[in-house]
């Protein structure tokens, strides 16, 4: 190359370009902006090195579990390098510690359970174990794991994700998720963190864990199963582009991008950051 052509510029991706602009837009999100730009490039590097796991289940077993409302990852099947997963969680806990949202006394727990791996190894087991049986047959899942800050289960679930969006991904070549219908992950069994509305009677639930997006209910509450359309409240964000549905049963809500006749698709890493302003609006109202 001659020494004053143009650098090859390399193509960020949609969702960091998406956050860039999100920041200039909105500066007051600027620090959630930023947090989340160091999570997504680490968890998209960590992603590119993780191997695509073999599968082991027949068609026959995918659909016996699809129907009956079982997972399809199981933990065997996450490409996990012990070694690689305990890097990611220290990683991932100093980038929440490095932006304020990760307290000193937290972290230090943290890093500490991170450095004995047979403790890091039983825990990372039970967490994942925790969401094996559908949400209404669950035990209470901080039970084993008291003595831990809370924010420890939302860590392991960044960390893990370049892993679990591996398995996930495999897993979903030529199955119809269609038949799923469950609130839930079909592939990780997480709980929904955000939806994408496809059409008026069309919604997608997306993984927070393995970023798996699945069709669900176009009208119901994900947690308690609510479908009585007086009893959920929808909110709008001023630019009409987000939506929530709250739940004046459980008093939870879920946040949604309003897909019909935008310009980009849901992207979940840029519209859980750029929909901030209305979980503060939502908390304020009593939800959470
Ligand atoms: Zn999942
Ligand atoms: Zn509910």
């Amino acid at each position: 190359m001659r020494p004053d052509a143009p650098r090859p510029v390399r193509q960020e991706p949609r969702e960091i370009v998406e956050l860039r602009s999100l920041r200039t837009a909105h500066p007051e999100l600027a620090d959630a902006v930023d947090m989340q730009i160091e999570l997504v490039t680490h968890q998209r590097r960590l992603q590119a090195r993780t191997p695509t796991p073999v599968l082991t289940l027949s068609r026959t077993v995918v659909v016996a579990r699809l129907e009956q409302g079982e997972r399809l990852v199981d933990f065997e099947a996450i490409p996990l390098d012990w070694s690689a997963a305990r890097q990611a969680v220290r990683a991932t806990a100093d980038i929440l510690h490095r932006h304020n949202s990760l307290d000193g006394d937290d972290h230090t727990v943290i890093t500490a359970l991170v450095r004995d791996a047979q403790s890091f190894e039983r825990l990372l087991r039970h967490w994942y174990a925790e969401t094996s049986a559908s949400p209404a047959r669950r035990v209470n899942p901080a039970d084993h794991r008291a003595d831990y800050p809370g924010i420890l289960d939302q860590v392991c679930a960044l960390a893990l994700r370049p892993f679990l969006a591996r398995s996930a991904e495999a897993m979903t070549q030529g199955i119809d998720l269609a038949q799923w219908m469950r609130p839930y992950c079909p592939m990780c069994g997480a709980e929904p963190e955000f939806a994408a509305i496809l059409a008026d009677e069309t919604r997608l639930l997306t993984c927070g864990r393995c970023e798996m997006r699945w069709p669900w209910l176009a009208v119901g509450c994900p947690w308690c199963l609510l479908t009585d359309r007086t009893r959920l409240r929808t909110f709008t964000s001023p630019d009409r582009r987000y939506r929530v549905v709250a739940c004046d049963d459980c008093r939870r809500y879920l946040k949604a991008y309003d897909a019909r006749g935008a310009t980009r698709p849901v992207l979940p890493n840029v519209d859980t950051i750029a929909t901030l302003p209305l979980d503060a609006a939502l908390m304020q109202q009593g939800y959470g």
